[in-house]
């Protein structure tokens, strides 16, 4: 059995830092998964003039403070992408590609993707289409198989999709890749939309398609329903109440993936306040 925490935060913009702030506070065991450079929403605001108390800051000056007191509070980030959170009673289990944990509460703080679904994504889901191309690779063993990266973190399950495949074509959305492996066919273009009939057969670009057994779209986040399976979603964000509870006993949401106004402190204010409530669950669990 892996080491049980208090609490997992994900997410590392200002709703899961602030939430993982107030919980190591409150001494609990906490851990926090996210990117060391917290949040690019964070990271590339020109000027923020409504952050109470830092009038005019920059979006990196504003990462750089978040830095500096997460490092006086002794709070790592863990880099991995959480694929999933599976609540199983008295605890939840998350996993990332290689790694599984347990904790007693969890707070979602994944903030909001502007990537919006191709057509036929989530008509194939499941079908052919999938986002977790590591977790998948068995079931394409000698077939063809076609990647969308939106990020150069989708290089490595391209890489290792090349081992099991008969055919790897990677579509980066970021521009040249940096670290392909020779073998992968590297197509640039921008996807349109999935096609198939019982099953996807087909991603079709603006100036080209390319048949495909399995397709993979390959973003920073995942969505809701996807992380959180059986979790309660509406217009694409989590349902809370004023405690931020979700429909999940002893799992909260903070932050924009809760809905709009979608602003750092409203954010900052959501993680407090499911940390608090967490602690709460936390010690009436004990
Ligand atoms: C250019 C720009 C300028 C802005 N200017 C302002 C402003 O002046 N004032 C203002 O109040 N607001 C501003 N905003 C809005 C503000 O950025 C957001 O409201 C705020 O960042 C939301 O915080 P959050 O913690 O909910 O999510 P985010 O900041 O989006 O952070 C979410 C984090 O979770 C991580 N994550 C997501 N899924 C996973 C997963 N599965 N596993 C691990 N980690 C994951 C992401 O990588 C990210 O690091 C601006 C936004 C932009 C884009």
């Amino acid at each position: 059995m892996s080491d049980r925490y208090d609490l997992i935060v994900i997410g590392s913009g200002p709703a899961g830092i602030s939430a993982a702030i107030n919980g190591v506070i409150r001494n609990k065991k906490v851990k926090v998964f996210g990117s060391r450079n917290l949040s690019e929403k964070v990271q590339k605001a020109p000027r923020v003039d409504n952050y109470l108390g830092f009038h005019g800051i920059t979006g990196n000056e504003l990462k750089d403070v978040f830095s500096q007191h997460l490092e006086k509070m002794q709070v790592e980030i863990t880099e991995e992408k959480v694929d999933a959170v599976y609540a199983l009673g008295k605890y939840f289990a998350i996993t990332t590609k290689d790694n599984s944990y347990e904790a007693t509460s969890v707070i979602v703080a994944s903030g909001v993707s502007n990537k919006k679904s191709l057509e036929g994504e989530n008509e194939y889901l499941g079908k052919g289409v999938g986002y977790c191309a590591t977790c998948d690779a068995p079931i394409y063993k000698n077939k063809k198989v076609a990647i969308v990266g939106y990020d150069v973190h989708a290089e490595e399950e391209a890489n290792f999709m090349l081992d099991v495949a008969s055919e790897v074509v990677y579509i980066p959305l970021y521009g040249q890749p940096e670290k392909i492996k020779d073998g992968v066919n590297v197509v640039l273009g921008r996807p349109l939309r999935i096609e198939g009939n019982e099953k996807a057969e087909r991603l079709v670009l603006h100036n080209d398609h390319i048949d495909a057994d399995g397709i993979f779209i390959l973003k920073d986040s995942v969505e809701l329903d996807q992380l959180v399976p059986g979790v309660q979603i509406e217009d694409n964000h989590f349902v809370v109440n004023r405690k931020m509870e979700t429909n999940i006993e002893g799992l909260y949401a903070a932050g924009d993936c809760t809905g709009k106004p979608y602003q750092y402190l409203k954010a900052a204010g959501e993680g407090q306040v499911a940390a608090l409530n967490a602690v709460s669950f936390i010690d009436n669990m004990q």
